[in-house]
């Protein structure tokens, strides 16, 4: 193998419409179709890699198509270089479009997926293997009516789902009755409650002694002010005596900085289509550092990009907390091979790269969506 085997020959994409079985209802928007785009990354010798931009325009404010304008322009830069200097090709697309955090990140994915095929090994091998083991995930409850809510919860709940996800952020007293009825109906369930920002500093806190109220199983908080508020998230943190978690707040390495600095939050939520991917893996180690729980999650993203964050918890290791259900989500699964789920368990893969392929690929001949 010489060393120009590695170099980037060409990078393609596929957009791709992807239904979502219940509309993905959040605090600050939703989501019915996740517009996403596949990228295919060939290298010199002829190996293929892939990747996924899973934009999210109410969270990160990206949307399909200033992701695929951005992927292209950062496609110029990626062509020709060796994927074994991938270090430096992430500072670099970082440095060149700090803005597009979805565009980098399906294009770092396909070039590791196509090295470490390259090498014969798992993707998760590059970060050190440090946990290579089946996990549990949790499973998301988008806002919804408290029956809907109940239907979905007991769907999941007979497929073994103990840990529920459940968005919040519309109406304190409502949100409670909702998550009352699922601590009433499913024995044994925790929960992960996500406001998406969208609660004040006192409707936390009456939400926090509303669930302590009917003892529910809070295993965590996250974002429930505005990502700004770093003192707020420290004070419910210091007063309510319930773990909090930054998601919103945690965009970057200096947002996780200034997280840290601020003493705002006991968990961070490391998403690669948030921070892009080599960036993403580095706030993990920096908040593990700082001995903060690292949480992985996603946007609506497909197995290719959830694989590779699964992939993360499995090289890096020490990572509490699974987010990774949004495949479950979906209406289909255009993937094959790679990671299974199991129930509410993710199955390791061990094949080279992510191990995926993608039978539908079609490579868009032009911008035109
Ligand atoms: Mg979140």
């Amino acid at each position: 193998m010489s060393a120009s085997s590695f170099t980037v020959a060409n990078i393609e994409f596929c957009p791709l419409d992807l239904p979502i079985t219940d509309p993905f209802v959040v605090a600050t928007g939703q989501l019915q179709v996740a517009k996403n785009v596949f990228v295919r990354l060939t290298l010199h010798d002829g190996t293929t890699g892939y990747g996924e931009i899973a934009p999210f325009p109410a969270i990160t404010g990206e949307d399909r198509e200033n992701s695929l304008k951005n992927a292209r322009s950062l496609r110029e830069h990626l062509l020709g270089q060796s994927a074994l200097q991938y270090q430096r090709l992430g500072h670099e697309l970082t440095e060149r479009a700090p803005d597009a955090p979805a565009a980098r990140c399906g294009l770092e994915t396909a070039l590791l997926d196509a090295l470490t095929r390259t090498l014969c090994v798992p993707l998760w091998a590059l970060w050190g293997g440090a946990d290579v083991r089946a996990r549990e995930t949790d499973i998301t409850i988008p806002i919804a009516s408290p029956e809907r809510t109940l239907e979905l919860a007991r769907q999941w709940y007979k497929r073994g789902f103990r840990l529920f996800k459940m968005k919040v952020g519309h109406d304190v007293d409502e949100d409670l009755r909702r998550i009352d009825t699922l601590h009433r109906h499913c024995a044994g369930v925790a929960f992960v409650i996500d406001a998406n920002q969208g609660y004040t500093r006192e409707e936390a806190a009456a939400f926090i002694q509303g669930v302590n109220r009917f003892g529910g199983n809070l295993l965590l908080l996250e974002q429930p002010l505005a990502k700004h508020d770093l003192e707020g998230h420290a004070g419910l943190k210091r007063d309510c005596h319930v773990p909090i978690a930054a998601d919103e707040s945690a965009q970057s390495l200096r947002d996780l900085q200034a997280v840290i600095r601020h003493r705002a939050a006991d968990y961070v939520n490391i998403k690669i289509t948030k921070s892009g991917l080599l960036d993403g893996a580095l706030m993990a180690t920096a908040a593990k550092a700082a001995g903060l729980q690292v949480m992985l999650g996603g946007m609506v993203e497909t197995r290719v990009a959830m694989g590779c964050s699964y992939g993360l918890a499995l090289g890096i290791g020490g990572c509490s907390v699974l987010d990774l259900d949004t495949p479950l989500l979906l209406e289909t699964d255009p993937v094959t091979g790679g990671y299974a789920y199991e129930g509410p368990l993710l199955l390791p893969w061990h094949g080279p790269g992510l191990d995926f392929d993608i039978p539908s690929f079609q490579a868009a001949t032009s911008d035109r969506l």
